[in-house]
């Protein structure tokens, strides 16, 4: 039986790569999208010109009753989802002093809540099938902390403890659910930093520069795939070696 994976965020960025990496694995792809549909009709358009098979569907991810209909229209289409990645993210970044309390709680709604919802959403069909993969997309701001980041390094650090609880919870049912912390990765998300900051952060790693998408995907592929049946409740940088 083909698998049906959903990917959070899944039309650009590390999203993109990881719905990319899922579908060459044979599965079905569900890529979600907040807003960006024309992105996420691309993304599945190069799914199917490889000889994969995919699907765009919008919905705000921190937003429950947009996660149930999601949910409801990937069930029209495909199987029921047991691979889950949680990846859709986004940034709000200021000092503390100057952070505001929307600023706090949209972060925390976008990249904590979500992963709830859709994790949730997705366990039913996961514990009747005995096989279910989570994979939560974190970030070594969420393991070091970073300044600026107060709302974000809370998000990511929360999904650790998500991530590790539903291990705890769902071991005994087939279902493994892992964290993958990526460090600095180029995407729209990192285009933002100024060329300065981009060096310092390219020069703070081993491997002196910046990742790709590609290189978080692999792990994700390999961690939602059967290979992967004993690594469950772990935190696992693709960082390039950075300090932290
Ligand atoms: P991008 O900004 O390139 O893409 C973000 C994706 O998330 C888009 O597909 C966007 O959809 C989607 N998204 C945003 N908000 C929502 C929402 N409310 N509901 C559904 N989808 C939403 O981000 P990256 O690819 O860089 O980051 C992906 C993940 O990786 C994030 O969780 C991020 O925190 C994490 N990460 C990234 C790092 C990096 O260096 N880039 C480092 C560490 C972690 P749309 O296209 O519709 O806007």
């Amino acid at each position: 039986m083909t698998r049906t994976a959903l990917v959070t965020g899944g039309s650009r960025g590390i999203g993109r790569a990881i719905a990319v990496q899922l579908a060459a694995q044979g599965c079905d792809v569900a890529v979600n999208y907040a807003r960006r549909s024309d992105a996420a009709d691309e993304v599945v358009a190069a799914i199917r010109s490889a000889g994969g098979n995919a699907m765009a569907v919008g919905a705000d991810v921190s937003d429950a009753a947009a996660v149930d209909a999601m949910f409801s229209q990937i069930a029209d289409a495909f199987e029921p989802a047991t691979i889950v990645v949680n990846n859709a993210g986004i940034t709000r970044d200021d000092l503390m002093l100057r952070m505001s309390v929307e600023a706090f709680d949209e972060v925390i709604a976008t990249n904590l809540r979500s992963a709830f919802l859709v994790t949730k959403a997705a366990l039913r069909p996961m514990m009747r099938a005995k096989w279910g993969r989570v994979v939560c997309i974190g970030s070594v701001s969420g393991i070091g902390g970073n300044p600026g980041q107060a709302n974000y390094a809370a998000s990511k650090a929360g999904l650790i403890g998500f991530a590790k609880s539903v291990a705890k919870e769902m071991g005994a049912r087939g279902i493994t659910s892992n964290v993958v912390a990526p460090g600095f990765i180029r995407t729209d998300m990192t285009e933002e930093l100024g060329a300065d900051v981009r060096d310092s952060v390219a020069s703070a790693t081993s491997l002196g520069r910046f990742g790709t998408p590609e290189e978080v995907a692999a792990l994700v592929g390999f961690l939602a795939s059967d290979a992967a049946s004993y690594i469950t409740g772990q935190v696992i940088a693709v960082d390039g070696g950075i300090a932290i």
